[in-house]
């Protein structure tokens, strides 16, 4: 007799880390963002670019000086030192002048940084290799002490992007560095994707909500707020459902409200025990499932799969007061049943939700980004699984280094207190020694 009578048979269906990643980076491919909406500027920070961004003029729209100092002929300078006679000057932001003087041989303008050169000038000399000469008349003089290239100490007029030229394609998320760019060719509002709505379904008889008093057996429902948070840093919109109990009328029934939503995050419920029932009602609902484990440590048993458009269909006709009644269902659904472990389910989230949501924010495709440092103490494990191991990294430039954090396994929280970061241990690594490079994923 099976020892999990309320289970079928287990399933067997777990594959390697870089299998589950190619699996849900080739779902992710498969989606786009309904919907684009423009906001201003600085609320577009952290927001998908649904439109390029493109320079509106040259840039610099003049040849714009890089240093304090003088315009001047550099061959006038070929041998030094040499006087030149001052005509003019020109602040940042002016041009009247800039008509107005013209560099002739041995002449000279004073000029600014970001001001743009006259005319005849080819290079600029600085202000630090010059100095005033004395003359017995009105005329100003300066002495160079050093030679110049054509070139010198000046940007060409679009040498950094011409107009027209595309700044930043559809598909980024803007940063700072984006924001400046927007700003620099006049964006006051920005074109972005609609932020994908992420369902987030607690499960687990044991929870209650964060507010509330945990009786001795109970615990409280952290991982629904640690999910909306890297939905949020994803780039989505976490919708939290109620906590569903391991009952399967109404774990079904919460299950049919998040996938109301773009995506479904389910945590708890998919590991091997009698009232793990995640699988089995999304099995009822006609799931399919493309992964049922990772070979991964924390995180095993994590589902990857899809409700088909015809359990969408009835799950609209069913609710004929939905905003989305009488409207076609979506091809499909994709969920991610995450285990309840809060580590596991962080790090799954990471290593497996993250992208499909980014895919649905409209986000280009990229890989996951890992760091390396040095390791400072020997790891040992067993080998078969990937492991992403709670990680102190400390120290900067080529003294980092990182350790493992102490922890009691995938149930403890307070070791993410304690770390930063994870450090990556290969399946077939039993030891590594301290002074090994390994790779860290940051969170
Ligand atoms: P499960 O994946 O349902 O077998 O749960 C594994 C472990 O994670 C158990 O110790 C649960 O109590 C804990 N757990 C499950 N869901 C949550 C949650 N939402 N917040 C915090 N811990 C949880
Ligand atoms: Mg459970």
């Amino acid at each position: 007799m099976s020892l999990f009578p309320g289970r079928g048979a287990p399933s067997t269906d777990v594959v390697s880390f870089e299998e589950a990643r190619r699996i849900v980076e080739r779902h992710a491919a498969g989606v786009s963002p309904a919907h684009i909406e423009a906001v201003d500027l600085l609320a577009g920070l952290g927001r998908v670019l649904a439109d390029k961004i493109v320079a509106d003029r040259d840039f610099p729209p003049f040849r714009r000086a890089t240093r304090d100092g003088y315009a001047v002929r550099a061959s006038d300078l070929v041998k030094v030192p040499a006087r030149l006679e001052v005509v003019g000057e020109i602040k940042a932001g002016h041009t009247r002048e800039t008509r107005d003087c013209v560099v002739g041989r041995g002449q000279a303008v004073g000029i600014m940084t970001g001001a743009p050169l006259p005319e005849g000038s080819d290079a600029v000399v600085m202000v630090e290799h010059t100095s005033s000469a004395d003359h017995p008349v009105s005329v100003q003089t300066i002495e160079v002490s050093r030679t110049v290239n054509v070139g010198d100490n000046f940007v060409p007029r679009g040498a950094e992007a011409h107009a027209g030229q595309v700044l930043l394609d559809r598909g980024r998320r803007l940063d700072p560095a984006g924001i400046a760019i927007a700003a620099s060719v006049g964006k006051a509002q920005v074109e972005v994707f609609r932020k994908p709505r992420v369902a987030v379904l607690a499960t687990g008889d044991e929870l209650v909500e964060i507010d509330m008093t945990p009786g001795p057996a109970q615990i409280r429902n952290s991982n629904s707020y640690s999910l909306a948070a890297q939905v949020q840093n994803a780039g989505g919109e976490p919708v939290r459902l109620a906590i569903a109990p391991d009952e399967p009328m109404r774990l079904q029934a919460l299950i049919d409200e998040g996938l109301g939503c773009d995506l479904l995050l389910l945590t708890g419920g998919v590991s091997m025990g009698k009232y793990d029932l995640v699988e089995q009602v999304l099995t009822g609902l006609q799931a399919g499932f493309y992964f049922t484990g990772v070979a991964i440590q924390p995180g095993k048993p994590v589902v990857f799969g899809s409700c088909g458009a015809g359990a969408l269909a009835r799950l609209l006709a069913a609710d004929a007061t939905s905003p989305g009644a009488g409207i076609p269902a979506p091809q499909k659904k994709y969920f991610f049943g995450l285990p309840g472990n809060p580590v596991s389910t962080m790090v799954t989230f990471e290593l497996f939700a993250r992208p499909m949501i980014e895919a649905l924010s409209g986000l280009s495709p990229h890989p996951l980004i890992f760091l390396a440092a040095k390791l400072k103490s020997d790891i040992r494990t067993k080998t078969g699984l990937k492991r992403f191991l709670p990680a102190i990294h400390s120290g900067e430039f080529e003294k980092a280094e990182v350790e493992l954090a102490a922890w009691q396994g995938s149930g403890d929280i307070a070791a993410l207190g304690r770390a930063n970061c994870y450090v990556v241990v290969p399946p077939d690594r039993e030891r590594i020694e301290a002074g090994e490079w390994v790779s860290l994923l940051m969170r």
